[in-house]
């Protein structure tokens, strides 16, 4: 019988195809902030499976709910109508603010529905004729790994040997407003797509009036602001989505506070359910939603009454438990510890990040496997991340954590990185 790690890790590498470097360790169950391996050993995850996970391993309440749905009905395809769509259409729209929405299954599908509805409305309101209609993207930006996604992706790893790519994007450095300035000088310029943090480049947190700067100068020429929160949102970043900024009141006001940036196409994916189901969804109002009309698009499981239902409950749990309030909390706790141990540190160049998405930068090459040995070690220590992008540590715990189960977790981090 199979049962150790080793054994698993060779079951995996010998049948699977190798699209994954994971870190050798094999996990078996969790709970909560925790995670066990198959030897029982206990871990702290502070990956939370890229922030899919901000409400805890199998939540109950979001298990029960599964459960239960599990038992009724499961799949029903948009051929009919379901018992459970309706109430979740009404409750998502109104949880984020938005007069529509269109569900999907993963992250690239929701962003793949952005991408063809900004077109679509570009073209069919707007007259912009197919082969000039352009979306600007950001350099280094991560939004999935379909071909379209990879076509305007500047990752040679991702990209390279995938081509032919899909025409109609333009990239422009992240964080410059000059650059989107000037790439929205062409006159068709159907949407800006944009990570308001950049997550999988590294936690990379633009400056404070980006967002709202940004979209502005779309508005001002007629192109569609659209912000990928699948990482940052969801009470990721200290508030509802990180486009609200300073706002903690969790998305349910009237939306008035001086920080927050109303993206026109919403995109969110990952935390929407907890883990527990693969959901995504694109969020916007009527004017751009009514182009998509029967036959236009659409997925076999998206909106499926299981997905939605634990989306449901999933959205419950982070206003119910306060998950926006307790990462803001937790995020400034745990920079301000980090930021006093790294000063007399060799090994840490800089702790960035917003709420409780946060990254060490390592100070090394990023061709160098520091990162990657550090988390071995942090492994061994009884806690989970993960480099990204070489010389760069993602530290993005579940956002339900406690003050002194993220004391403990910093007290490994520094005690692991005084090792190196
Ligand atoms: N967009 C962002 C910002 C992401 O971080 C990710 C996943 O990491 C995606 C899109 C893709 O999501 P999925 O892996 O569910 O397709």
């Amino acid at each position: 019988q199979l049962r150790s790690s080793k054994d698993l890790m060779d079951l995996e590498n010998k049948h699977g195809a190798h699209n994954y470097h994971p870190l050798p360790v094999v996990l078996d169950r969790g709970e909560g902030v925790y995670v066990w391996d198959v030897e029982g050993k206990r871990y702290y995850d502070f990956l939370s499976a890229y922030s899919a996970v901000n409400q805890g391993h199998c939540h109950p309440e979001i298990i029960n709910t599964l459960k239960e749905q599990a038992e009724k009905i499961t799949l029903t395809s948009r051929a009919f109508y379901n018992s459970k769509l309706g109430e979740y259409d009404k409750y998502i729209t109104e949880y984020f603010g938005f007069d529509k929405v269109l569900p999907m299954n993963t992250g690239a599908e929701a962003v793949e529905t952005a991408i063809k509805l900004c077109r679509k409305w570009a073209q069919e309101l707007k007259g912009y004729p197919e082969a000039k209609t352009k979306i600007i993207v950001a350099e280094n930006n991560f939004h999935g790994r379909t071909t379209t996604i990879i076509s305007f992706s500047n990752d040679q790893e991702a990209r390279s040997g995938f081509g032919p790519y899909t025409p109609g994007f333009e990239r422009i450095p992240y964080n410059d407003l000059k650059a989107l300035e000037k790439a929205l000088e062409d006159d068709h310029v159907a949407g800006f797509l944009v990570e308001p943090i950049q997550g999988e480049a590294g936690v990379v947190t633009p400056d404070v009036d980006y967002l709202r700067k940004a979209a502005e100068l779309c508005h001002a020429k007629g192109a569609l602001f659209m912000a990928d929160e699948i990482q940052t949102g969801i009470a990721r970043t200290g508030s509802l989505l990180a486009v609200c900024g300073n706002c903690t009141c969790e998305g349910h006001c009237e939306r008035q506070e001086a920080t927050y940036v109303r993206p026109d196409v919403l995109i969110l994916g990952k935390a929407l359910s907890g883990g527990a189901y693969p959901v995504s969804a694109v969020l916007a109002d009527d004017k751009i939603m009514k182009v998509i009309q029967p036959g236009t698009h659409g997925s076999t499981f998206g909106g499926n009454p299981l997905g939605v239902a634990v989306a449901m409950s999933a959205l419950d749990v982070v206003r119910n438990e306060k998950l926006a309030q307790n990462a803001r909390k937790l995020g400034e706790l745990f920079r301000a510890k980090m930021n006093e141990y790294i000063e007399g540190s060799k090994v840490v160049n800089l702790v960035r990040g917003r709420g409780l998405l946060n990254a060490i930068v390592i100070n090394d090459s990023p061709t160098s496997d520091t990162a990657w040995n550090i988390c071995l070690r942090l492994r061994d220590h009884g806690l989970l991340a993960k480099p990204t992008h070489g010389n760069i540590i993602r530290f993005a715990p579940p956002l339900i954590m406690t003050e002194e189960q993220l004391l403990d977790c910093v007290d490994i981090i520094t005690r692991t990185l005084q090792e190196f």
